[in-house]
């Protein structure tokens, strides 16, 4: 079951979350708002509500994890969100990280391969309510979504084994995609702009461990 109650001990546990958060580096205090607004023990099943606070990730089922806070915030903040930008996610998840750039003000399209972490989104009721501008989609994130796009910015949320050519056609000039590259233990964080001009720069950021991007949809 889903806790539906977001009390004071819980926006306590949340505020210091916070705190850790900025103590490890991040600056954007919107970032850190929304990380202050959203109930994330929502997301998780209520037996977990003290861990919804630890700064890690954990396991959501079907071998899948919702991001560390710290994490979700990172990207977050490499992707410097404007209200109304267009945002693709690649990854759904929990639908934790949808939420916080939702919360920027984000309009959020966001695919998920795996069909019973899509399903269950339909049912996650206090989410559909809040943020009910997150456009789910159940496919193939290395496919993107070539009717919606071109979109602002493209974060991906699970380690690419390279960078998915489609994705890049997707972006609109200026726009930005974060992904955490790499096939090993750990990724970089890479920054992708695609200029005025058509080109692509690069810039490197930290290491970090996600779950693996996968091609193709799984039933
Ligand atoms: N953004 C999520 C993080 C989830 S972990 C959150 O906030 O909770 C990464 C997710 O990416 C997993 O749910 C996994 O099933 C999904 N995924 C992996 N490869 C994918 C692909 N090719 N297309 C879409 N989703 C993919």
């Amino acid at each position: 079951m889903r806790p539906t109650e977001d009390s004071y001990r819980h926006k306590g546990l949340r505020k210091k979350l916070v705190d850790i958060i900025r103590a490890k580096g991040i600056t954007d205090e919107t970032v850190l708002d929304a990380i202050n607004n959203i109930p994330r023990h929502f997301f998780l099943d209520s037996a977990f509500d003290e861990q919804a606070y630890e700064d890690r990730a954990f396991p959501i089922g079907e071998g899948q994890t919702i991001s560390q806070p710290y994490t979700v915030a990172y990207q977050s903040q490499l992707l410097g969100i404007k209200k109304f930008d267009k945002v693709l996610e690649i990854g759904t998840g929990s639908v934790y990280q949808a939420s916080v750039l939702a919360e920027l003000g984000a309009q959020v399209f966001t695919i998920e391969r795996q069909k019973k972490l899509y399903e269950r989104n339909k049912q996650f009721t206090w989410l559909l309510k809040k943020y009910p501008s997150i456009k789910f989609f159940y496919g193939d994130g290395f496919e993107g979504l070539p009717t919606y796009g071109p979109f602002d910015k493209i974060i991906i949320t699970a380690a690419a084994p390279e960078i998915p050519q489609k994705l890049l056609q997707q972006m609109k000039p200026g726009g930005f995609m974060v992904i955490p590259l790499g096939s090993g233990e750990v990724q970089q964080m890479l920054r992708i702009t695609r200029t005025a001009s058509g080109e692509f720069l690069e810039e490197k950021f930290d290491h970090f461990s996600f779950v693996p991007m996968i091609e193709g949809k799984k039933d």
